[in-house]
């Protein structure tokens, strides 16, 4: 009897799972009147359906198989770490060799003077986490009254409670009376939707003065800490102008508040250095990290925190907070293998200097197409905006999302996993990912641009 139902046909899978899952982000009704696609088996960049059709995974999973998908080497770590020491906490004065380990070698990789790790299972978490150990550093700091957080409209932080909060997602400020107080949303850098007349640059200062204009309303004395990714992703990949980022630092730096950085997606090589920050310029007083920390192959995330945080919150009493999987010692083994299996292969170096710029010229070449608007990337997370007018930065008529759609569904029946965000589309591939694995992925790609320009000019859309 095979308890994991892989010898099923993909028809009964798709009726239990329409019968006893739920899924996230998705209309119920809808997704089990047509049946999920069952994924049963990846290698590398493939993925494989329970009907034995292949396809390039072109989101990493979900922005988080790095490291490409069924490595040996990480399952024989998870087998060992699980019969050593399965589990035990990290609470009431304890610890393990993983999680100390894990910390030692995330201390190593993250930028100067952010040596100290607070562990989560994911990125929602380790976010949560943040909003109350902000709250908590401006208490032991003598001033209770530096509560609030100010985020960004469109950004993506999570679906917790505080996850979602400092997200600036309004479906989901829609649903469960959200956000929760003492959160303040700015505009987001997205100059393709919202530029205006402006040029780039112009448009990057002014979102970013944004903060400080918010800064000065809401009062200094009330603002804990801003939060943001340094390119935006489940928001449709929106890479800032170059102006954005060291305006933002500026404003930090000149007001009393801590910098957030999200580089859940970003961190461990996915835009060519090992944090986004680095290469950006940024400097944190924290980072959350997840996804890449494992190459999505055990939950697990964290905040990664400065010196000068870390020793306030330390000198600062209980910090009354954790998971029962803070430091989970299988998932600490299996990120350890996965940061080992990185470096030693040198795929950040490899992204910086190769791939990373081959999948940049190979995405440019798509601005050509009628459909595309825009192409926008950085190392590997890349974004095209869909529309009928490229020199109106027009929108379509359709409600958006719809041509969207219609480009992902050509993608999955052309072997592809592109992902849509309204009428964007995007793309976050494992970082192993070769040239001709790339040479694939812009074949389908163009092709599914294709597919879907016969179906916008047969509606009369363009
Ligand atoms: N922050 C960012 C920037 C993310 O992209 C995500 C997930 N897509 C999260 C936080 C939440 O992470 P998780 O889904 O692991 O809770």
């Amino acid at each position: 009897m095979n308890v994991l139902r892989n010898h099923l046909p993909t028809a009964d899978l798709q009726r239990l799972d329409a019968a006893h899952h739920m899924h996230p982000f998705s209309d119920g009704d809808e997704l089990n009147a047509k049946g999920a696609r069952v994924i049963t088996s990846a290698k590398g960049v493939m993925l494989t359906d329970s009907d034995g059709a292949e396809m390039l995974d072109g989101m990493a999973g979900l922005w988080c198989c790095n490291m490409g998908h069924g490595r040996r080497e990480m399952a024989d770590a998870a087998h060992a770490q699980m019969l050593q020491l399965s589990y035990y906490n990290t609470f009431f004065q304890t610890s393990h060799p993983p999680v100390i380990a894990l910390s030692e070698k995330l201390a190593e990789l993250a930028p100067e003077g952010m040596n100290h790790v607070f562990y989560a299972s994911g990125g929602s978490e380790a976010n949560d986490t943040n909003i109350r150990l902000v709250r908590h550093y401006w208490a032991a700091k003598g001033k209770p009254g530096k509560k609030v957080i100010i985020a960004r409209k469109n950004g993506y932080h999570g679906s917790t409670m505080g996850g979602a909060s400092l997200g600036g997602m309004s479906a989901m400020h829609a649903q469960g009376g959200l956000p929760i107080p003492d959160i303040a949303h700015i505009d987001q850098p997205y100059w393709w939707g919202e530029g205006g007349d402006m040029t780039p640059e112009e448009f990057g200062l002014a979102r970013a003065r944004q903060l400080e204009e918010k800064i000065a309303e809401l009062g200094e004395d009330r603002i804990a800490a801003f939060i943001a990714e340094p390119v935006q992703g489940a928001g449709g990949v929106i890479v800032p102008p170059e102006t954005y980022w060291p305006e933002i630092q500026r404003i930090c730096d000149a007001h009393e508040i801590l910098l957030i950085v999200d580089e859940v997606i970003t961190g461990f090589g996915r835009t060519g250095t090992m944090f986004a920050s680095e290469g950006m310029g940024i400097r944190p007083d924290i980072i959350t990290v997840a996804k890449g920390l494992s190459s999505g192959y055990a939950p697990i995330g964290g905040s990664i925190l400065s010196d000068e945080v870390a020793e306030t919150i330390n000198a600062g009493g209980d910090f009354n907070h954790g998971y029962t999987y803070s430091g989970h010692p299988v998932s600490c083994a299996v990120a350890l293998e996965n940061l080992r299996l990185m470096v030693e292969e040198k795929v950040v170096e490899t992204v910086a200097a190769d791939t990373g710029p081959y999948l940049a010229e190979q995405w440019g070449t798509l601005a050509d197409h009628p459909l595309v608007g825009q192409v926008e990337i950085k190392g590997m997370m890349a974004g095209l905006v869909m529309t009928p007018d490229k020199a109106s930065r027009a929108a379509f008529s359709t409600p958006a999302g719809y041509v969207g759609l219609k480009c992902r569904e050509h993608c999955f029946a052309g072997g592809l996993v592109m992902r849509h965000v309204g009428d964007r589309m995007i793309i976050s591939p494992p970082l192993v990912i070769t040239r001709s694995e790339i040479d694939l992925l812009i074949t389908r790609a163009r092709a599914a641009l294709d597919a879907t320009l016969v179906d916008v000019q047969k509606r009369g859309l363009m």
